[in-house]
């Protein structure tokens, strides 16, 4: 009999310690998983599901407009936000029982509760003491503000899935991945929307054509997106805000929304008394297997802030519980990796931007498109598509596939397979078109730009 009560302890029960939890179960080992929230994390419980189901709802005030050149009348269309928060929160409660189940089910114990390291091997939680052989840590992350004057007037991304009421002026500050999918939820269901971003263009670190030419498209939808803006300080009068801008001016609204990045949750779990090694911003540091300065702590997901997305996560808990507890060692790929942002209209990247490329050294050729996708030509609206793709001259690998359009998250998945492979612009061209589609434009575009 083994001297701990458990084989694995995860502490926190989102994507990635769930995953990890049931492959280790099904690896035959004791594994107990601790949540002081709801089990599903950020993803299922206040992130990736619930967005994407707002942003849905969003997309229907078009899809209105759009059949009337189609010949359809609609009658008088009215949101109510009630409903549709009434109907994600049910959306969500399915996910997390299903969730708990699936913990359940793969025999893992499940304490509800928060959980703090006092050893290396021994867990604080619901006022017992619970020892483990190996423990990972996958508590994730939490959105972060910056501390100016009457900040706690502002939201984040959590509250904005619960608001009373759909407010009338919201501005969000960022230019991130949240901020920009904020802007588009908040103006499809019928808010008027300013995005406040400190630097040049939203979305740094995207390649500069999907950046000017998502912000282009926004603007068309009616955000106003400001840039080189910052809010010093946030006045609350009544029902109404009032931030006061970097450049003196000031602006009010009903709601300010806060997407300025997230930190990593690894704050009083006791990591720094025990000797696990965590960076000034809160990232536990491990190496390319998972594993922290304490040999059998391992950390995944958001906490350990290297590619913060869900699928990430999963996968490093994966390799994580294979490596650990089934003798099959393999480590997470973190190159090449597609994402996604659901902004209106979406976009979808994998691989480098033309800037990265060329920061690496390569030259280059560069394949663009930009069109009218063609259910606007009788729908009338003004919303055009991009494709573009980075590829390195000598030996025509395609580096990068870039989008933003209509469906883009759905192709930029499977162009990602290509991608993946390594494979060349000849390659891409021999795929034939299917037509008519938006997505044949990649691999129908000849001429370099
Ligand atoms: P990001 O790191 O993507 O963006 C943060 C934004 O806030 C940046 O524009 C940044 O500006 C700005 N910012 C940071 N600090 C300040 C400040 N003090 N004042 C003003 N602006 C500031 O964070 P998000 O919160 O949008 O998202 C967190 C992460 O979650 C993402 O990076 C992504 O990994 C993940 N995510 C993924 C999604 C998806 O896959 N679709 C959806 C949502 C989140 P600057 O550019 O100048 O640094």
């Amino acid at each position: 009999m083994s001297q701990f009560d458990y084989d694995l302890f995860v502490i926190g029960a989102g994507s990635g310690g769930v995953r990890a939890a049931r492959v280790a179960a099904g690896h035959g080992a004791r594994v107990a998983i601790a949540e002081e929230s709801r089990v599903g994390g950020t993803c299922v419980i206040r992130g990736c599901v619930p967005k994407k189901l707002l942003s849905y709802a969003a997309h229907f005030h078009e899809d209105f407009e759009d059949s009337r050149n189609y010949g359809w009348t609609v009658g008088e269309a009215r949101f109510d936000w009630s409903t549709l928060i009434a109907n994600k929160d049910k959306e969500i409660d399915r996910l997390n029982s299903i969730y708990k189940k699936l913990l359940s089910g793969s025999k893992v114990d499940l304490l509800e509760s928060r959980a703090a390291l006092t050893d290396p091997h021994t867990v604080e939680v619901a006022g017992k003491r619970v020892t483990a052989k190996q423990i990972l840590v996958a508590v994730g992350g939490w959105p972060e503000q910056p501390q100016i004057p009457g900040i706690e007037h502002a939201i984040t991304s959590n509250e904005a899935f619960h608001l009373p009421a759909l407010p009338k002026e919201v501005a969000i500050v960022g230019g991130g991945y949240i901020a920009v999918e904020f802007a588009g939820i908040f103006n499809g269901l019928g808010a008027k929307v300013t995005q406040l971003y400190r630097g040049e263009q939203i979305l740094r670190g995207f390649d500069d054509d999907v950046r000017n030419f998502l912000a282009v498209e926004m603007g068309k939808k009616g955000i106003a997106i400001r840039t080189k803006t910052e809010v010093a300080r946030i006045e609350k009068s009544g029902a109404r805000l009032t931030l006061h801008l970097n450049d003196g001016s000031r602006m009010t609204c009903d709601a300010v929304m806060y997407a300025t990045g997230r930190r990593p949750k690894s704050d009083g779990i006791g990591l720094a008394e025990i000797g696990v090694a965590v960076k000034p911003d809160g990232a536990i540091i491990v190496d390319a297997g998972s594993r922290t300065s304490v040999p059998n702590i391992h950390a995944i997901g958001d906490c350990t802030n290297r590619v913060n997305l869900t699928p990430v996560a999963i996968r490093e808990g994966h390799a994580y519980a294979d490596t650990v507890f089934g003798n099959k060692p393999w480590q997470v790929d973190h190159r090449t990796i597609a994402s996604a942002v659901f902004s209106h209209p979406p976009a979808g990247v994998v691989g480098l931007s033309e800037a990265e490329a060329r920061k690496d050294g390569h030259e280059l050729d560069i394949y663009k498109a930009d069109f009218k996708p063609l259910k606007h030509t009788i729908s009338g609206r003004d919303e055009r598509t991009l494709m573009k793709l980075v590829v390195e001259r000598t030996s025509q690998l395609v580096l990068g596939a870039h989008m933003v359009g209509m469906d883009a998250p759905e192709i930029i998945q499977a162009i990602a397979i290509a991608v993946k492979m390594g494979a060349t612009k000849a390659q891409f061209d021999a795929a034939v078109a299917v037509h008519p589609t938006a997505a044949e434009e990649f691999v129908t575009m000849r001429t370099p730009a």
